[in-house]
């Protein structure tokens, strides 16, 4: 792979591709078609998505209209109360949003909205953007399954300038109504595979969905393009460990593509699959190379000895990532996320801002070549050196992450 033929897959998904859409499947379809190109027959794996159509959203403070979207999957209606801004959600803040509707500072995350709900909140508005930004937009957001656990309550998102002159205003009472259809819709993973020598695999994952206002270069074609360039430098040889290549779809809305994938093939990971190799955004203009293990600690100092050793610079810490190798370790497969981190007045995700115009194709193709070496290392190794075991530690930040267990 080089420059010119990245440049072209960026160019080629210069569009917004959201979980369950159309636009989502063209992308699947177009990395399948680079795959064929290279001699790999790839298949898709479709799972289920829960799906939204929102009609109508209104946000009125003290009668004075408030551009807003109404929450995707939050239910249809309509709700008035008094006005609360919480800027924090301990107990204290929590205990006082009982019949009210309030503005949060956070995302709306699982025991969040559970507290809320238990507390009697009733109604959530959320905030997205930046209020330096001139751009008025505002992103669909949505009652996650896995957050709501199938409760209602209705929530809109509004831009980060409302939210302030929501707070000015402080009006007595709000009013939120939305009407949505909610149903089922489909969405899918990209597999391909390059057959090893022993029928133990590494599986090497990115996602290649993005959310409602961004197009994805950064935010990830360019993972997806890692994992095509990654199948272009090792497809010519056979090596030890199989090599499965899953472009994951819906990982914006919770990783639900590695969720799907995990859960369908969890007896073959644990029995057969040695690791995880995921890429979530690569070659910025600027930032640092990162690589978080969630795995033994030794891996971490591998991937240091290694970057010292080929002259890449990088940073390698063990942890938990919010991205789809957490699918695959907490199904104890050893895992490690590779992603180049912009400053983010530099390039910023999930928004209109992520574009071509933040990337370097040489440092997505140094990034992919740097991934490609350690898993080149890892398939012709005689035995993968990685633990198959998850350190306690990585166990108890997965169960923070996945809401098992609170953080904390
Ligand atoms: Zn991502």
């Amino acid at each position: 792979m080089n420059t010119r033929q990245i440049s072209k897959i960026l160019h080629d998904n210069d569009f917004v591709h959201e979980s369950g859409t159309p636009e989502e499947l063209k992308v699947a379809e177009y990395i399948m078609a680079r795959c064929e190109e290279m001699g790999v027959t790839p298949h898709l794996e479709g799972f289920e998505v829960d799906m939204a159509d929102v009609t109508f959203s209104k946000l009125t403070a003290d009668g004075v209209d408030i551009p807003c979207e109404g929450f995707r999957l939050c239910g249809s209606g309509e709700v008035e109360a008094p006005f609360l801004y919480m800027p924090s959600t301990d107990p204290d803040s929590i205990a006082k949003a009982k019949g009210k509707i309030v503005l949060l500072d956070s995302g709306l995350t699982h025991f969040v909205f559970q507290d809320l709900y238990a507390a009697g909140v009733a109604g959530i508005i959320t905030y997205t953007g930046n209020v330096f930004w001139r751009d008025n937009d505002i992103d669909h957001k949505e009652l996650r399954g896995y957050v709501s656990l199938g409760k209602k309550k209705l929530a809109v998102n509004i831009n980060a300038k409302s939210a302030a002159k929501l707070v000015r205003m402080n009006p007595k009472t709000v009013k939120i109504s939305v009407k949505q259809d909610e149903f089922k819709g489909e969405s899918h993973n990209v597999v391909a595979e390059i057959p090893g020598e022993s029928d133990e695999f590494i599986v090497l994952s990115a996602h290649y969905d993005t959310t409602y206002l961004s197009h994805g270069s950064y935010d990830n074609l360019t993972g997806s393009i890692g994992l095509l360039g990654i199948m272009d430098e090792l497809r010519n040889k056979k090596h030890h460990y199989g090599l499965r290549f899953v472009w994951c779809g819906s990982e914006e809305r919770g990783l639900l593509g590695s969720k799907a994938y995990a859960a369908a093939h969890e007896e073959e990971l644990k029995e057969k699959c040695v690791l995880n190799v995921n890429i979530d955004m690569i070659g910025s203009l600027m930032g640092k190379l990162m690589a978080i293990g969630s795995a033994e600690d030794a891996v971490v100092s591998y991937l240091k000895y290694l970057a010292a050793e080929v002259g890449v610079v990088l940073e390698a810490r063990a942890g938990v990532g919010s991205t789809d190798s957490t699918s695959f370790a907490d199904k104890g497969v050893p895992a490690v996320t590779f992603g180049r981190m912009a400053p983010q007045n530099q390039a910023t995700i999930h928004v209109r801002y992520d574009t071509i115009k933040v990337l370097s194709m040489d440092n997505i193709l140094a990034d992919l070549k740097f991934i490609a070496e350690f898993t080149r290392r890892m398939a012709d190794a005689a035995r993968c050196p990685v633990s198959r075991k998850i350190p306690d530690t990585i166990k108890k930040q997965l169960d923070e992450y996945l809401n098992r267990v609170r953080k904390d």
